[in-house]
């Protein structure tokens, strides 16, 4: 037990640049902690309608990333 990881944005030991990937995984991530649903699941898609969107969001993302990488 502790107290919950402080928020990482602004300056920290490692400074992780926000790109859309990190940006829309941790907005499911934020989700997922707090959703009763989202959080038992092992799959991000098995979670709620909202988990289940929030994930899509973040896969467009990785997708977009890596425009001409294969699918
Ligand atoms: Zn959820």
């Amino acid at each position: 037990m502790g107290r919950a990881l402080g928020e990482p944005l602004g300056d920290g030991p490692m400074s992780i640049p926000q790109t859309p990937t990190t940006r829309t995984y941790r907005e499911w991530f934020e989700h997922a902690r707090k959703c009763e649903e989202c959080k038992c699941v092992t799959k991000a898609n098995d979670g709620c309608e909202k988990g289940r969107e929030l994930w899509g969001i973040y896969r467009l993302a990785c997708v977009g990333t890596n425009a001409g990488g294969g699918k």
